[in-house]
């Protein structure tokens, strides 16, 4: 279990692989979630799939800045007045994590799902969600009668997935957003490693080069080469 030890120690800063290197990792990933432990884990994170899935999402902002190079940013805009609000998703703009356990009941509650929790569950939602709280659940054996609730769950659990609302910026009046980090990370990133196919196929096509030669070529290189040979393309 993550003790507020190990969440002080969790690195607040992440450093990601080249990208040819996780283009070929997430290729394995069959959902969602496992591209982001792929991912975490392709910067450097031990054991993600153990943490709570509060601390992965506040990881994932900062693969997001070590992959992309820049904080996460939604674009919202104001039903009202049609203005485009920029909202900051760095680390630091989200609110900080604290282990957080839900109480059912004398000697009984849900902690926080992991990683690990969320995969493999039944397709069936309503069967996912009554093993979800099975997982999840805490306390001594002995306080079994004391039912578990999904409402306990949803107080014990710290994604970052769910609604924001923010000032606008033109006329402050209240706009409300669906934020759900880990979809947006892991989007995110699919997008800058798919540019890698665009640069091989942009070198293969100017230069003739066999995929492996350019596939071992350092990032860098790849990059400049590949935009020399965009420019002569025009
Ligand atoms: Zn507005």
């Amino acid at each position: 279990m993550v003790t507020p030890d190990v969440v002080m120690r969790l690195p607040r800063t992440l450093a990601a692989p080249p990208r040819m290197v996780l283009l070929r990792l997430l290729e394995d990933a069959a959902s969602e979630l496992e591209e982001a432990l792929v991912l975490l884990t392709a910067c450097g994170v031990p054991e993600c799939a153990h943490l709570p899935i509060g601390v992965i999402d506040r990881l994932l902002l900062a693969a997001h800045r070590a992959v992309v190079g820049r904080d996460l940013e939604v674009v919202v805009e104001c039903p009202a007045c049609r203005t485009l609000n920029e909202l900051p998703l760095g680390a630091a703009d989200v609110p900080a994590y604290a282990p957080r356990w839900a109480w059912c009941g004398p000697g009984a509650g849900v902690r926080e799902p992991t990683g690990a929790d969320l995969l493999g569950l039944p397709d069936d939602p309503d069967a996912a969600a009554s093993e979800l709280l099975r997982r999840c659940t805490a306390g001594p054996t002995d306080a079994v009668d004391v039912p578990r609730t999904h409402a306990a769950l949803d107080r014990a659990e710290q994604s970052l997935c769910g609604e924001v609302r923010v000032a606008c910026i033109q006329c402050e009046q209240t706009v409300v957003h669906h934020v759900d980090v880990q979809q947006l990370v892991v989007a995110a990133v699919a997008r800058a490693v798919a540019h890698v196919d665009i640069e091989v196929h942009l070198i293969a096509s100017r230069y003739g080069w066999d995929l492996s030669t350019i596939e071992a070529l350092p990032e860098r290189r790849r990059v400049r080469l590949a935009a020399l040979a965009a420019g002569a393309a025009r």
